[in-house]
């Protein structure tokens, strides 16, 4: 288990985050400071949509824009092969605008070119635009590692009117995401475990701030949590919503990249293995990892009475029926030993596969007991 050696603390965030509605027409306002030749990677689904809206901004006056539409794996190939064309053209700041393929793969160009990154979120799915580090994969679209950078984006810039009108799941998914910061922060805490911020020498010890932000992303979701998927089912920006966004991307991000995730990620990762893994979004498997997590450190039933309420409220998953994975004991049986090479090893105890996959076979009978018997989806 890794453990802390030093008491040295460590804290890594954007050096600024801008949320608000009708944003990202104020971008040029945030890139003029760094240069006039602006490159954004746009996911292909909003590429079009996207490039002429910048080419409105950045007509005249000296700017130089170059748009690539991005629909591939992040390979440290493609990274390469980007960077290389690249290379000539001189780019002063690099803008990442999708999804989180296309931002990581954005923040990763950003690394060789020595230019400034700016990130620019389509959904509130994940808490990945704040964080410092990129996913990178095989060609074959299979997991390869983390590519850890020693500095975070310049900018996460949030446009909420675009993220009211993503789809929903999108929205509920990332708040399966956020709901397992606090969960896995204490679960860090505990233990005594490195953060996820990078240094040589394998993360830092938490701050305060790190822990008050994981508490802040959890009460912030069970307090706004259901208005906001309300308001965003009618695609409207609410308070409730803007919270929501602030928590899934800002809070969410810095809470687990500076305390570190531990077991319900771990779930999320062993679920990933079977091919049933595919159908179901990041977060949502989360939220089933961190019922997984609850059942497996025994935590107070007051706890996860709130946390299933939570889920069944907004829609997420609290059995493995929701994630579309039958719950044979073979599939618990990989589900669990193939989380044993993720992050259990952050748990305050030692975790083996045949304690996870009890836990996991609880997790979903405990759940499915809930599906039955609770249904009020009120605000109190
Ligand atoms: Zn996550």
């Amino acid at each position: 288990m890794a453990r802390l050696t030093k008491t040295t603390r460590g804290w890594c965030s954007p050096e600024r985050y801008v949320q608000g509605p009708g944003e990202f027409k104020n971008i040029k306002h945030y890139t003029d400071k760094f240069g006039k030749r602006i490159v954004a990677f746009i996911d292909q689904f909003f590429f079009e949509d996207f490039t002429k809206q910048l080419q409105t901004y950045y007509s005249g006056n000296g700017y130089e824009l170059h748009t690539i539409e991005f629909n591939s794996e992040v390979t440290e190939e493609e990274i390469a092969r980007h960077a290389e064309e690249l290379k000539d053209w001189n780019a002063e700041v690099v803008l990442g605008i999708g999804g989180g393929k296309t931002i990581d793969v954005a923040n990763a160009v950003a690394v060789p070119l020595g230019i400034p990154n700016i990130v620019i979120p389509t959904t509130a799915a994940t808490d990945a635009p704040t964080s410092s580090l990129s996913v990178i994969y095989h060609a074959d679209g299979s997991h390869k590692g983390e590519f850890f950078f020693d500095h975070s984006p310049c900018l996460v810039l949030v446009d909420s009117e675009i993220i009211a009108k993503a789809p929903v799941r999108f929205l509920v998914s990332g708040m399966g995401d956020a709901l397992a910061t606090l969960i896995e922060a204490e679960a860090n805490r505990k233990s005594d475990s490195p953060n996820l911020v990078y240094n040589n020498d394998g993360g830092f010890k938490r701050t305060v701030a790190a822990t008050a932000i994981a508490r802040a992303c959890y009460d912030t979701l069970l307090r706004d949590g259901l208005k906001a998927k309300i308001a965003c089912e009618e695609n409207k920006v609410t308070e409730a919503l803007e919270n929501i966004i602030e928590t899934n991307t800002l809070l969410s991000g810095l809470g687990f990249e500076n305390n570190a995730t531990a077991g319900a990620h771990s779930v999320n990762d062993g679920i990933t293995s079977l091919p049933e893994g595919a159908k179901t979004y990041h977060g949502e498997k989360v939220a089933f990892g961190t019922l997984t997590q609850l059942v497996i450190e025994d935590a107070s039933n007051e706890r996860l009475d709130e946390v299933i309420r939570f889920c069944i409220d907004v829609g997420l998953p609290v059995c493995l029926a929701d994630l579309q994975v039958p719950n044979t004991a073979e599939n618990i049986r990989k589900i669990a030993e193939a989380s044993m090479h993720s992050c259990w090893g952050s748990m305050p105890f030692e975790v083996n596969a045949d304690m996870v996959e009890a836990a996991i076979t609880t997790a979903d009978k405990i759940g499915e007991r809930y599906k039955k018997q609770y249904k009020n989806a009120l605000l109190v």
